[in-house]
């Protein structure tokens, strides 16, 4: 609960400063607000970002071997290419990407680093948000964009006896790069996406390393490889051409929606291709068996790599599906009773994506958090806006994620949609914008009845899924279709109200009317 009020006397250093927009996070989301903020004339606006430095996942995302799934020439935004000097960018490119962004649209001057909020809530009374960071300084703000992003905040399974573990320990999230691998034995948790691309990256140094899986992932060759020279040249100096390689680029990866979404059988021709992917990448038939899929292609995220399974068909490697049963000071205990000695162990085992708003306890209207609301459902309007929660803006929220294409191209789509409703807010003075509960209701309701038919709902357990089995993290359509639904601002969908003052202003001049004129 936050005590202060604006223009009061602050028991902490400093007043809180009013702001137009609050923008929580620096990742992609948070930067292609702020910049488009910004292309709108809106200068008055802060991001707090919690870490040192501006990137969100991109920056925290250290690991070895990091890199992109989606081509970058889609995996950048539409407005700046980039220059890119292979078709899927790197982890450091990409933050590098960032970096430049920050500087070329002139945010870094907007950011506050080492700033995680605290607090955030919505006075109702005056129809503003006001906010606190863990250092004391206060904040108020007309309207918040919630960029905080869903795979901010790593997932460390809670394993019997973890805490008596004596090597080091880490999450691929948080990768420790003052521990030297080499020769080591290792423990990889967890072959995911992340999993899959830095096990081949420290297979060749350590001395052993111990692959336990889960349910194995769908893996297929990844058409990766550096630009040509010349290639790079006509792309970075030749605009149109970058637009007509993103436009192809684009089309190709969106047309594999109708595997995903309206013809599920056609994932067949995916289970062959990985099944071969498998056959020529590996020698050991059990190994083979081992790393084979048992659910549809698709259902979970379809991973990219071609090195991954060559590099589990290598001597210092063992791989399990037996399950880990307990840590011991010095080993790793299987499902089936085995205790393998090892040095550290690294968790590849995704992020706390249903934890929707992270640590922050975003209270809305009549006291409600946005955790404890997303937690019952997690349901959005345009997985950008929620009821009970006036003038505040989710980026990248519930029924967003994609399975098959780049998300920036819903980021952009998205921030397009807040800004719209941000000018409505600021040129109106609007204290309360906030969706209407019928409206939030059928839309999700409608996005239910699509997923119902998906490839996702032929019965894998994902991460996609929450604990009752619904589906809150994907768009089950094709994300034109979700521009189209962002393009335009329908004000039918909001309640919209002004400030308090001007209620009560109007009121006393509605009623000086009534007393002049009984009847009108
Ligand atoms: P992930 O893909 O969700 O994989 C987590 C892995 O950990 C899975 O194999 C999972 O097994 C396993 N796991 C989770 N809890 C476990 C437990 N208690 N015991 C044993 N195994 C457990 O996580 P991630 O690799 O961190 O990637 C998360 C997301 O980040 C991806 O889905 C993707 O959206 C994004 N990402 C993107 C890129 C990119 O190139 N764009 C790269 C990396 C990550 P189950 O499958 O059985 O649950």
């Amino acid at each position: 609960m936050i005590q202060q009020a604006v223009g009061q006397d602050s028991p902490s250093t400093s007043e809180p400063r009013h702001h137009e927009v609050a923008i929580v996070g620096s990742g992609f989301s948070g930067l292609c607000a702020a910049i488009n903020l910004r292309k709108a004339g809106i200068d008055d606006f802060v991001i707090f970002e919690r870490g040192d430095s501006i990137g969100g996942t991109w920056r925290d995302n250290t690991y070895p071997g990091c890199h992109c799934d989606v081509p970058s020439y889609l995996y950048s935004f539409s407005f700046e290419p980039g220059r890119w000097s292979r078709k899927f960018g790197s982890q450091p490119e990409i933050r590098e990407y960032l970096e430049h962004c920050t500087d070329k649209y002139d945010i870094r001057r907007h950011v506050e680093l080492e700033q995680a909020i605290v607090a955030l809530e919505y006075d109702e009374g005056k129809g503003i948000w006001r906010g606190e960071t863990e250092s004391g300084r206060q904040f108020t703000a007309r309207s918040v964009i919630a960029a905080g992003g869903g795979l901010s905040n790593p997932a460390i399974p809670d394993i019997a006896g973890l805490d008596t573990f004596e090597g080091e320990t880490w999450h691929s999230a948080q990768w420790n790069h003052d521990c030297d691998l080499r020769g080591k034995r290792v423990a990889v948790i967890g072959t995911g996406a992340s999993a899959i691309q830095f096990v081949p990256a420290i297979q060749p140094e350590v001395g052993e390393l111990h692959l336990f899986q889960r349910t194995a992932p769908w893996v297929l060759p990844k058409p990766d490889r550096p630009f040509k020279k010349w290639e790079r040249f006509l792309l970075e100096s030749v605009p149109p051409l970058a637009r007509l390689y993103r436009f192809l680029i684009y089309w190709t990866l969106e047309l594999r929606l109708i595997g995903f979404l309206k013809n599920v059988k056609l994932m067949d021709q995916v289970r062959k291709f990985g099944l071969a992917h498998i056959r020529r990448s590996i020698r050991d038939p059990e190994l083979r068996q081992l790393v084979a899929p048992d659910f549809t292609p698709g259902c979970k995220r379809i991973l990219m790599s071609n090195d991954y399974y060559q590099s589990l068909d290598q001597p210092n490697v063992a791989l399990t599906n037996a399950g880990v049963a307990e840590i011991r000071p010095h080993a790793v205990v299987t499902g089936d009773g085995r205790e393998i000695p090892v040095d550290v162990i690294i968790f590849g085992t995704g992020f706390k994506v249903h934890d929707h708003a992270g640590k922050i306890d975003i209270v809305g209207r009549g006291g409600r958090t946005l955790k404890a609301v997303m937690n019952e459902s997690a349901e959005a309007y345009l997985g950008t806006t929620v009821h009970g929660f006036p003038n505040l803006f989710v980026a990248t929220g519930p029924n967003t994620g994609l399975g098959h294409t780049s998300l920036l191209y819903m980021i952009e789509a998205q921030v397009h949609y807040m800004l719209q409703c941000i000018r409505k807010i600021r040129d109106n003075g609007l204290a309360r914008f906030e969706v209407k509960k019928d409206v939030q209701d059928a839309y999700n309701a409608e996005l239910q009845k699509k997923l119902a038919g998906s490839v996702w709902a032929t019965g894998c357990k994902s991460w996609y899924l929450d604990d009752n089995g619904h589906n809150t993290t994907l768009y089950p359509d094709y994300t034109f279709r979700f521009r189209a639904a962002t393009r335009h601002l329908d004000l039918s969908a909001y309640d919209t109200r002004p400030p308090l003052h001007e209620i009560k202003h109007r009121r006393r001049v509605g009623d000086l009317v009534n007393e002049l004129h009984p009847t009108a």
